[in-house]
């Protein structure tokens, strides 16, 4: 009997132990770790931040869907030693394991900048992104007494994703926020080093209608904007001639970037901002019974030779490719190569507007298309990560009719 050991209920770990259920033998032991009980939906943690959802929204119960064959141990993961084959926990006994699945996610860089630690707020996981909208919302309310302006401004660090999405939803709740306490406009400030925004798209148009759903909306894209220290109720940056200026903002959003979970390097893992290249079946490289997935590995295409992008559909994908690779493993048969295919790559402006390109062909979308298909592959990645019962409670709806 086999002990297959699954750290981390996030994307790849929840989808993970799912294909676990069906590709291992019967007899052998299932078990997951997470430091939470409960699942988050982290590519919707934006509109939590926003205020534009309940948490209860993009968040299930572990228990409630996984089988009644794993067990699920409710911890941190401290330390992961791969030759000893042993996973230390915070206030357990350490685990050992035949197989190990290694999914512990992505935390928020802060690239050492000074005061971002201090003086901005993060959004990596349910509790930050709902403290950053209780925060938006006191800054607000207390305008009445302070009538300082700074409290009705909001800097977003970062215009990648999550930056432009959290934009997104905040265009469409300050309005509310503004009415609820009955104060002048609320102020979206958005500072980005580089000169053009959404790299990653093929086509160039989608940042142009990206900047026009902004100017539309009166949120002030700062580009070219090289934040350089965050000091309390200011955001410090540099302009293209190297001149210091100031935002002042008593909200201070940080979404400059992610890097994978720092159990990787304190366990002593070969990485880079804690994400470990991994073989083609996923396996790390010496260890074909440990496999990385989702945001702390680094997974090469083979098309572009270069690392794919860390999202959510390529950790649930992961998922499913290590747990059939250590079902063949089991069964002394030849692990497979990942291979990935992308439903497509969208970037959210509010509930009903969006950018993205679709599929392989990376064909443009833009507008309702492009947010109806956001909540298709949310939908996706619940019924295939949890059950149908999580679908029908949790899913996007709204656009089917
Ligand atoms: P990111 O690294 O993609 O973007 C961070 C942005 O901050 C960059 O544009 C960068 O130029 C800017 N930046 C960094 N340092 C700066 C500085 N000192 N001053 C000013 N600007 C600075 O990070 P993210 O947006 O958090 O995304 C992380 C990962 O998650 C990415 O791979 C992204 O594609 C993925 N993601 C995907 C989705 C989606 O598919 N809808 C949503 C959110 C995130």
């Amino acid at each position: 009997m086999a002990t297959i050991l699954v750290l981390g209920g996030g994307y790849a770990g929840m989808r993970a132990i799912k294909f676990l259920q069906r590709e291992v033998p019967s007899e052998d032991r299932l078990i997951l770790v997470d430091k939470s009980g409960t699942h988050a939906e982290k590519t919707n943690l934006h509109e939590v931040a926003a205020g534009t959802i309940a948490p209860g929204r993009i968040t299930y119960e572990i228990n409630d869907v996984i089988g009644r064959r794993v067990e699920f141990i409710q911890d941190a993961v401290t330390n992961v030693d791969v030759d000893q084959k042993q996973v230390t926990l915070a206030n357990h006994d350490p685990l050992t394991y035949d197989y190990l699945i290694v999914a512990l996610g992505f935390q928020s860089e802060t690239f050492g900048l000074k005061g971002a630690t201090e003086n901005a707020l993060p959004m990596d996981d349910l509790e930050t992104s709902e403290a950053v909208y209780r925060h938006i919302e006191d800054k607000i309310k207390g305008y009445a007494d302070s009538k300082d302006d700074r409290d009705l401004t909001i800097a977003v660090c970062g215009a990648g994703f999550t930056g432009i999405e959290l934009l997104g939803e905040l265009t469409q709740s300050m309005p509310k926020l503004q009415a609820k306490y009955n104060t002048p406009a609320i102020k979206l400030v958005c500072l980005e080093r580089a000169t053009t925004i959404l790299p990653m798209f093929h086509d160039k148009t989608l940042a142009d209608y990206t900047m026009r759903f902004m100017a539309k909306h009166d949120v002030e894209m700062k580009l070219g904007s090289n934040i350089a220290e965050i000091k309390p109720g200011a955001v410090v940056y540099t302009d293209s001639d190297d001149a210091e200026h100031e935002v002042a903002a008593n909200t201070i959003v940080w979404t400059v970037g992610v890097s994978g979970s720092q159990v990787m390097a304190d366990s002593g893992f070969d990485q880079r901002r804690n994400r470990v290249v991994v073989k083609d079946d996923l396996s790390l490289e010496g260890h074909p019974e440990v496999y990385i997935i989702g945001d702390v590995s680094a997974v090469m295409d083979p098309d572009s030779g270069r690392p794919y992008p860390t999202t959510a559909q390529i950790a649930l994908a992961s998922g499913t490719t290590a747990a059939k690779n250590i079902g063949l493993a089991i069964r002394g048969r030849d692990t497979k190569p990942f291979v990935y295919k992308a439903l497509g790559t969208v970037a959210s402006l509010s509930d009903r507007d969006g950018v993205g390109e679709v599929f392989s062909t990376n064909r443009p979308v833009r507008g309702y298309m492009a947010s109806a298909l956001k909540k298709v592959i949310t939908d996706r990645s619940l019924l295939e990560s949890a059950k149908v019962s999580t679908l029908l409670a949790k899913g996007r709806f709204d656009l089917y009719h």
